[in-house]
């Protein structure tokens, strides 16, 4: 975690909020202050959620262990957990009970002891951070299970995936959409005279160029060895055949810059829209198909499929 813990302190009484906040700052901490429930509540529901909160139990407005429950039920919570400390001057057991039930991590009696406020913050500490180095495992994973590892792009399972939920979205909205399956022409003869890691390097060339001709919401993934499907959603036939033109064009117009050599390199594509009723198989085979067209009619060329 790059930034400072940043600590919420939330206390109706300005002596001990004045205080806290102080002793908070000296130890390092980043400190928000809220002078009562409401104003809690507000900054942990915001954007910007504090990782750790001194709630005080009584305050005007919403009491702690209320602020408490709510962040608890707050559905979106879990990617940035707050670590939550309540201060009461009340000690019975019930309280606390009640308290650690309705969510709050630990409490500290008032009046309290500098000294056990901060091993306890600290203990706060470690469990944020244990917390974000999971998320980031988790997050990872996630991207490795879903992504091609050469090039970056979707990986096959992720691009169809993607394709049965376009389709669907399609078909809700009343719109179209277009896939283009790209096949880069005459790869065997690349790597049969610059070498593997020079056809690697081609493979990573072409996502990065056929990405900055699409938009955010397209799609791009690896399909097979040199073989590629793009998403391209709310698109009829004509304004598919232009992205795929388009991407036809930007792997043609400049060569390629691979281990010191110039190479030129194109490739062909077979694309279709979607019509409704089209399933994902019957679209990918449609631009199978088409581009099987694309290569028996030269390459370097976009082919459409009739319409299915
Ligand atoms: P066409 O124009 O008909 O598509 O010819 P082609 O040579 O591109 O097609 P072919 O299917 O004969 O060869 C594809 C080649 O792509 C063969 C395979 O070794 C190569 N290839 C597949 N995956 C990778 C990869 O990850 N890295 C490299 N360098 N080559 C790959
Ligand atoms: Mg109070
Ligand atoms: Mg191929
Ligand atoms: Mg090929």
């Amino acid at each position: 975690m790059g930034n400072k813990m940043k600590i919420l302190v939330a206390e109706d009484d300005p002596t001990t909020r004045i205080m806290l906040g102080g002793v908070l700052k000296k130890w390092g901490y980043e400190v928000v202050l809220a002078r009562d429930g409401n104003e809690a509540w507000s900054i942990l529901s915001s954007k910007e959620t504090p990782n750790i909160a001194l709630l005080d139990w009584e305050m005007p407005g919403l009491a702690g262990i209320e602020v408490c429950r709510r962040v608890r039920a707050n559905l979106n919570s879990d990617d940035n957990y707050v670590y939550i400390i309540l201060l009461t001057a009340k000690a019975s057991k019930d309280d606390i009970v009640t308290g650690i039930e309705v969510g709050a991590d630990d409490y500290i009696v008032k009046p309290f002891d500098p000294q056990e406020l901060r091993v306890r913050i600290r203990a706060g500490q470690r469990i944020i951070e244990l917390q974000s180095k999971l998320i980031s495992a988790r997050d990872e994973l996630k991207f490795q299970a879903t992504h091609d590892p050469l090039t970056g792009v979707y990986n096959r399972g992720a691009i169809l995936e993607r394709l049965e939920e376009e389709l669907s979205r399609a078909v809700r909205e009343g719109k179209s959409l277009t896939l283009a399956m790209i096949d880069i022409d005459h790869f065997k003869r690349i790597n049969d005279t610059y070498g593997h890691k020079a056809g690697d390097i081609v493979l990573c060339e072409i996502c990065h160029r056929v990405r900055s001709v699409l938009r955010v919401y397209d799609a791009i993934g690896r399909y097979g060895g040199e073989e590629f499907l793009v998403i391209i959603p709310g698109t009829n036939e004509w304004t598919g055949k232009s992205v795929c033109e388009r991407i036809r064009r930007c792997i043609e117009e400049q060569e390629f810059f691979v281990l010191g050599k110039k190479i030129q390199i194109t490739v062909s594509l077979g694309a279709v829209t979607s019509s409704t009723g089209i399933n994902a198989e019957e679209l990918i085979r449609a631009a199978d198909k088409a581009l099987y067209q694309a290569k028996a009619n030269g390459r370097n060329r976009v082919e459409y499929a009739n319409a299915i």
